[in-house]
Formats: C-alpha cells, sequence, structure tokens
C-alpha cells in the first residue's frame, strides 16, 4: 500500500487521493478545499448535497405552497424598482394559472433589470413565500427564455452543495462528478457488514454515494427531498457509526489518562447534610453515590448529571466537592452566565463557609488589585472552592491542586471550553475528575449518542412539596386581564416574572422592549413595587435587583431571558411569558421551572400574538399538557432537530454531513449494536470508520 492510500484508509491500495490529481485542481484551489476539511479524493465523495432542487417540472404559480421550493414559468407582466431600505427590484410574472409571482431581488445589476422587458419569458427556481401582494421568490435563480423556442426541463434532480469560499458551484460539482469516476469498487470501499445492509434493506456505499450525488431520473425524488431515500438512509448510519465510535474511542482515550483518586470523606459532607433544611431526595443520594464511586477511581471521572429545573442538581455538587476539599484538594465550579455563577457563589458560602472552607470568586468584573489576590489564592492552594465564568480558563489563572471540575449548564460551554479547564489541573498525564451537569433533558438514544463519551446520571426526582406549574395561553388581545391577574396575585403575597422576548437577539433592542414593557406596567399597576433586568446592565446591577426580589422587596420582575437559568426565587410563583409564541420548548421549559420552587401552587401564562402558526400552537399545546422535561425534550426534538436541542454547534452534533439525529432517531439503536460489535470484533475496520467521517476533525482533539 503506498503511503497516501495508508493515509487515506477509505482507499483501495494504489488509488491516487491527492486532490490535485483532478484536472483544473492547483495548488490556490487546493488551499480554499483544505480550509474546508476537504484535503482528499475521499473527501470530495463526502462532500454531500445539503439538499436538491427540483427543476424535474414546473408548477403553476396557483399551487405555490409557502416555504417550498418550486420551478415557476411566466411572463413578465411588470417590472418596479425602488428604494425603501434599500434598492430593491420586482418583477412580475404571470402564467397560465392566472396568478402572478413576484421575483424579488435586492442585489441586482442593471443589466438584469434591462432582461426583464414586459412579455418576456423567464423561468425561475426558488422559495416561495407570500407576502402582501401574494407569492414571491427572494433572489430566485432565472434564466430569460427565447420566445418560440420550447425549453426542456431537466431529467434529475439538482444537487446543491454547500457554498465554499472562492469556489464556483459549477466547478466544485465539476470535481465531485470526476472525483466520484474514481470511486473504487464496492467491496473495496465497504466497511459496514452484508447481514445489516441485507437485513436494513441498504444499498452499498458506492451505490449509496452515487445516488446521492447524481440521483438517476427515476430516483424517489419526494424521499431525496425529505432524506430518507435508502442511499440517504445508508450514508446516515455510517456517518452516526462514525461519530459514535470516535466519541467511544476518546472515551478510552481519557480513561487511559489516569486521574488522582478522591477517597470518600466523612467529616465535610457529613458536617453539610446536618446543617442543610431538607434531606436529599432519593434520586439525588443515587446520583451522589455514583458521583463519589467515580471519584474514588484512578481513572478520571467524565460524568453528565442531568435533572429537570428544581431537581437540586447544586447541593449534590456541593457534596461532591466536599470529598475533595476535605482531602485538601481544590475544586473549580463554572457557570455560563455571571449572573448563574454569583448565584451559585451565594448558596455556597451560605453552605460551606461555617464549615471552614475558603469559596472564592473569579468572573470578568473581578478586576486589578481583587483579581490579583484571587489569582495569587487558587495559585497557592489557599482558595479551596473556586466559582467563576469563563474567566477561570483565562491563561494566568493556575490552580495549585485542582482534583474536581464542575461544569453547571454544559450545553452553553463549547467542549474546548470543557477540556480547558480541565487541563488546568493535567499534571504529566493524570486530568482532574470531571462533573458537568445540564437542566436540558436528552432523550436517552440521543443522549446516548451524542454523549458516548460520558457516563450519564439522572436526577428523575423533583424535591417534595412541589407542586406542578398550572399553564395557560391567553390571547395577547386579553393582556389587562392578565395584568388584572398579576395585581391580584400579588395583593395576596405573590411575587411574579414578567418575561419580554423579542424575534432580534440584539441585547440593546431587547432591552429597550423591556423598558417599554416595564414603564407601562409601572403605569398600569402603581401599587407595585417592580424591577427591571436585562443583559444590558451591569452585573452588579442585575445582581442587587435579583436579591431585591429575593428578599421579597420587590412584587415584579419585569426581565428578558437573562432569567433563563438558574434564577432560583421559591416565593415567586406567577411566570408570565409575553410573545410566547417566538420561544422554543426547551427555552419555554426553562423558563416556566423559574416558577414551581416553593410550596405554593403556582402558574405560567403564555401570552401569545395571534394568529399562531402550526408549529408554534403545538408548542404551546405540549407546555400546556405536561411539565416532565423528558416528555418536553422528546417533542421538542421531533418538532425542532436535535441542533438546537443539545445547542448548536457547542456539542459538535449539529456538524452532520447528512445525519439528522431526529430524522434518523431510529437508526440509532442499530448505531449501538453496530459499534459494540465492531469494537469487540474489528477495531481497525471502526478505526478506518472514524477516519473516513470525523477525520481530523474530532470533537475531543487531544482528549
Ligand atoms: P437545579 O437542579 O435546577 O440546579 P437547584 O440546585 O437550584 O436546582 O435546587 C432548587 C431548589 O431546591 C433550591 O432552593 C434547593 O435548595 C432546593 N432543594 C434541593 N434539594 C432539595 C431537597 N432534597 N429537598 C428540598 N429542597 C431541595
Ligand atoms: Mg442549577
Amino acid at each position: 500500500m503506498s503511503r497516501l492510500a495508508a493515509k487515506s484508509p477509505v482507499l483501495a491500495a494504489g488509488t491516487p487521493t491527492a486532490l490535485s490529481s483532478l484536472p483544473g485542481i492547483g495548488p490556490r484551489v487546493a488551499e480554499k478545499l483544505a480550509a474546508r476539511g476537504l484535503l482528499s479524493v475521499p473527501d470530495l465523495w463526502l462532500h454531500l448535497p445539503l439538499r436538491y432542487e427540483d427543476r424535474t417540472r414546473l408548477t403553476p404559480i396557483r399551487e405555490l405552497v409557502a416555504g417550498q421550493s418550486a420551478q415557476v414559468e411566466g411572463v413578465v407582466e411588470a417590472v418596479e424598482r425602488g428604494f425603501r431600505y434599500r434598492p430593491m427590484l420586482r418583477v412580475a410574472i404571470a402564467d397560465d394559472s392566472q396568478q402572478t409571482l413576484v421575483l424579488r431581488f435586492i442585489h441586482f445589476r442593471n443589466t438584469q433589470v434591462a432582461q426583464f422587458q414586459p412579455g418576456t419569458r423567464v423561468r425561475a427556481f426558488g422559495q416561495v413565500r407570500f407576502g402582501n401582494n401574494g407569492p414571491e421568490m427572494v433572489h430566485p435563480s432565472y434564466r430569460v427564455l427565447a420566445a418560440q423556442a420550447e425549453p426542456t426541463l431537466s431529467d434529475q434532480l439538482d444537487p446543491v452543495y454547500s457554498v465554499i469560499d472562492g469556489i464556483g458551484a459549477t466547478a466544485l460539482a465539476r470535481w465531485i462528478a470526476e472525483a466520484l469516476r474514481l470511486l473504487p469498487p464496492a467491496e473495496k470501499l465497504e466497511l459496514l457488514p452484508a447481514e445489516v445492509l441485507t437485513r436494513l434493506r441498504l444499498p452499498s456505499l458506492r451505490d449509496a454515494l452515487l445516488l446521492v450525488h447524481r440521483p438517476p431520473p427515476d430516483a424517489d425524488t419526494a424521499a431525496l427531498a425529505q432524506g430518507v431515500h435508502p442511499a440517504q438512509r445508508r450514508l446516515a448510519l455510517e456517518e452516526l457509526l462514525a461519530h459514535h465510535l470516535s466519541l467511544r474511542r476518546q472515551r478510552v482515550a481519557l480513561q487511559r489518562l489516569g486521574a488522582q483518586p478522591v477517597m470518600p470523606a466523612k467529616r465535610l459532607p457529613q458536617a453539610l447534610r446536618e446543617s442543610l433544611p431538607f434531606a436529599l431526595t432519593g434520586a439525588q443520594q443515587r446520583v451522589l453515590s455514583e458521583v463519589v464511586a467515580d471519584l474514588a477511581r484512578p481513572q478520571p471521572m467524565l460524568r453528565l448529571v442531568q435533572g429537570d429545573v428544581g431537581s437540586g442538581k447544586t447541593v449534590v455538587a456541593a457534596l461532591a466537592a466536599l470529598h475533595a476539599l476535605e482531602a485538601g484538594r481544590q475544586v473549580a465550579l463554572m457557570a455560563p452566565t455571571e449572573l448563574l455563577a454569583e448565584q451559585h457563589l451565594n448558596t455556597l458560602r451560605d453552605w460551606l463557609q461555617p464549615l471552614g472552607v475558603h469559596v472564592a470568586w473569579l468572573a470578568g468584573k473581578v478586576t486589578g488589585k481583587a483579581r490579583q489576590q484571587v489569582v495569587a489564592s487558587i495559585a497557592d492552594g489557599s482558595a479551596q472552592l473556586v466559582v467563576g465564568t469563563h474567566a477561570l480558563m483565562q491563561e494566568h489563572v493556575v490552580f495549585a491542586d485542582l482534583a474536581l471540575c464542575i461544569i453547571d449548564e454544559q450545553h452553553r460551554f463549547g467542549v474546548h471550553q470543557r477540556l480547558a479547564l480541565r487541563d488546568k489541573g493535567r499534571e504529566g498525564s493524570r486530568v482532574p475528575h470531571q462533573l458537568v451537569m445540564t437542566a436540558t433533558p436528552i432523550p436517552r438514544t440521543l443522549a446516548m449518542t451524542a454523549y458516548a463519551d460520558l457516563d450519564i446520571s439522572v436526577i428523575d426526582e423533583l424535591p417534595p412539596g412541589r407542586s406542578p406549574v398550572q399553564t395557560v395561553a391567553i390571547s395577547g388581545e386579553r393582556r389587562a386581564e392578565v395584568i388584572e391577574r398579576i395585581r391580584v396575585a400579588c395583593a395576596h403575597g405573590r411575587q411574579a416574572y414578567w418575561v419580554c422576548t423579542l424575534i432580534d437577539d440584539s441585547d440593546e433592542v431587547i432591552a429597550q422592549a423591556a423598558q417599554s414593557t416595564y414603564e407601562q406596567l409601572c403605569l398600569q399597576l402603581p401599587e407595585l413595587r417592580i424591577g427591571l433586568v436585562h443583559g444590558r446592565l451591569k452585573a452588579s446591577q442585575k445582581q442587587a435587583l435579583m436579591a431585591a426580589f429575593k428578599a421579597g422587596e420587590l412584587h415584579l420582575l419585569v426581565a428578558t431571558t437573562v432569567i433563563e437559568v438558574g434564577v432560583d426565587v421559591p416565593n415567586a410563583s406567577l411566570m408570565l411569558i409575553d410573545n410566547a409564541e417566538r420561544l422554543g420548548l426547551a427555552q419555554l421549559h426553562q423558563l416556566r421551572g423559574r416558577v414551581g420552587r416553593g410550596a405554593a401552587a403556582s402558574s405560567c401564562v403564555l401570552l401569545y400574538q395571534p394568529p399562531l402558526s402550526a408549529l408554534a400552537r403545538e408548542r404551546i399545546a405540549v407546555m400546556r399538557a405536561t411539565t416532565d422535561g423528558f416528555a418536553i425534550a422528546e417533542k421538542d426534538l421531533q418538532l425542532r432537530g436535535p441542533g438546537e436541542l443539545l445547542g448548536t454547534r457547542q456539542t459538535g452534533l449539529a456538524q452532520f454531513r447528512l445525519a439528522d439525529l431526529a430524522r434518523d432517531a431510529d437508526l440509532l439503536p442499530e448505531v449501538h449494536r453496530l459499534a459494540d460489535a465492531m469494537l469487540a470484533d474489528s477495531p481497525a475496520l471502526a478505526d478506518r470508520l472514524v477516519a473516513r467521517w470525523v477525520g481530523s476533525a474530532e470533537r475531543f482533539a487531544g482528549a
């Protein structure tokens, strides 16, 4: 086997693999392709179409459906060039179905304007949406047709590839076609057992690749468009398997690193439990003992604790920390926002300082002398438990003896950030134990795939005495009623949140909207003390407001979604979410979790602007039907897909080429079975599969 081929395990021996072996690819182009991870011919095989465009037929304008892409042919009726906010070209075309379609261009050249003389025949392809004047396409691709000639329709779906900087779409498609000519025979390429392919009725890798890149005229276009064609399922299966194997391999690599065991301690954990006003739930006990057992091993713990909002993860983390602290070692706790980190700081100081533990604080706003002091105390080990934000990962922060890293709301952090903190405690080949906590429930099969490198514990029980939050949906037309409801609730000593949401995600715009809601509510509810928190406030202001709310000095807290994570005010029992239709299920669930934390019966009002889209209606129905985070997560996965659920990009999972964890969820049990068998029987095959799909882009490079 040549050296090149050995590097590219996908290939049969002797086949040239360098991209420069393809006509037209010189060093400059190769560099641009390499920037996107396309280094060899096999990489081009796996540069799969993002979607397809169906130019095999024409759709009458009358039959256009919003959101779908279609090809339309018509005659130009009118052209309008305008400047509203920016230059705009609108071309109205009509077909025999007696309807008009507007083609809208924001970027255009004068020569383009000249093309659209009234009476000209145009064929356009694009996504349909419905504007004020009926159907329109924004920036469709189009062709001006000769007056008489009857142009032919394409007889196969056109693959659309993701754009690569500096590379034309046509050239890319041509190189992919060239690369496909170098595909070795099916049996040389195949890594999956024939038995599995037969059982699942899936084609060989070779056939699957050829089909998805160049769907033949008789291919099932509907299935291809939805990503459920057997050829796509075949590729998804292999891709999911490769990622899963890669995580499992990283897990093995981590185990090899080793860690210093933390033996179960007696005194401090006992003392904390005695000082708490509550006993641990059964689920907390169980999870804690799983963690304590992990800590005592000479391999690094990497455990994810999942627990719905309010399930009491913090106390489990605190008790775990005490085992390390009693051994005289250090613990770091990192949270994604300053608000959340600060809340942990307060809780942990309340709990641990009476036990003589020095709890230090490090966040971005700790500066100057104070910062130097904290950093020094972390370095000399006198800071025992260090609570903070991303600031903990900065280079000049050096721990004397870090035994355990605890990371809250881990989906908010990137994997690399987690590793950066872990490496703070690296000593030769030994690394600290890691405990990561999340309130984002993830369905089990998905977790097994997404977090195959982690052990998972679930706190599946809420502390006693919580009554489920009653949820109602109320149209914005009845806003006055809702405000009345707040007045009454607060008159009875309850506290309430009013959460403002906006599509625009700029802090500034949201802050303004929250500000004006706040001013209105102050006018309408003059007898209430009302506070306002949003992302633009200084952390100290936020903290002061939260403290006042917690102390009962404020009745109503108007807030943006900054309060989404981790805020804990048990007396607050009414949550109002304005424009609830704009939020996804996971976020609604997190927000609602801010109430129902005390003994009082709580309620959540989803105030929405009609008319509701079908999706929004469904989300609201789910919220009303259940408070179970796992049920909501399952539904969310169906409605929205896993990228969002897991925190897009942050898990590295959204970066599949073709697989879709929601759509292909039924393949996951097969993926797990195959992975077990492959790791047991043919680890070399597993390596080739990982190299083929995941290559150098491993999520945990260096783990
Ligand atoms: P989360 O899992 O959302 O981070 P927290 O750790 O903030 O939840 O706990 C939520 C609230 O429940 C806190 O006020 C905490 O003190 C309280 N709590 C935790 N465990 C118990 C328990 N076993 N019994 C009663 N209250 C508890
Ligand atoms: Mg929490």
